[in-house]
């Protein structure tokens, strides 16, 4: 390991010093440029809340006849006249059940399709993700161009 960190132009941790292992794990990344362009595309842990508006936009439906659907967070029948919340991909939860979910994490707890949120890195990052997928086809769209 210590030659590891030699080459990489960093001196080793004197006495009583600790190593800061994800710092220097980032450093490694950015020094080699390595986290543009192995840019794994998966946040490293549970994605925010959605956000506020995003949850009072929901829309409101009420269920008006018997279905065998259940709701995918409590998988519970929805019972005629009870509220739902429909999610933008259209799936339909008990209406405590989803905001309760989306008040840990912005996702359809069924397909995961992502609603926004209110925190600002995380944003960030998905813009980020956008880019390297786009990056990704442009190299493909070149590649293709270039050997057909
Ligand atoms: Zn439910
Ligand atoms: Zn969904």
């Amino acid at each position: 390991m210590a030659d590891y960190y030699h080459e990489m132009g960093w001196r080793e941790l004197g006495d009583g010093e600790q190593p800061n292992h994800l710092l220097h794990m980032a450093r490694f990344l950015i020094d080699c440029g390595l986290y543009e362009d192995n840019f794994t595309g998966e946040w490293p842990r549970l994605p925010p809340a959605a956000s506020k508006e995003a949850v009072k936009n929901l829309k409101e439906v009420v269920i008006e006849e018997v279905s065998e659907q259940n709701c995918p967070i409590c998988l519970k029948k929805f019972r005629i006249n009870e509220k739902a919340k429909e999610m933008p991909c259209q799936h339909l939860f008990h209406e405590k059940c989803i905001i309760t979910w989306l008040n840990q994490t912005n996702s359809c707890p069924f397909c995961r399709y992502e609603l926004p949120t209110d925190d600002e890195g995380y944003e960030a990052f998905k813009k980020e993700k956008k880019r390297a997928e786009q990056r990704k086809e442009d190299i493909e769209t070149l590649h293709n161009s270039m050997f057909s």
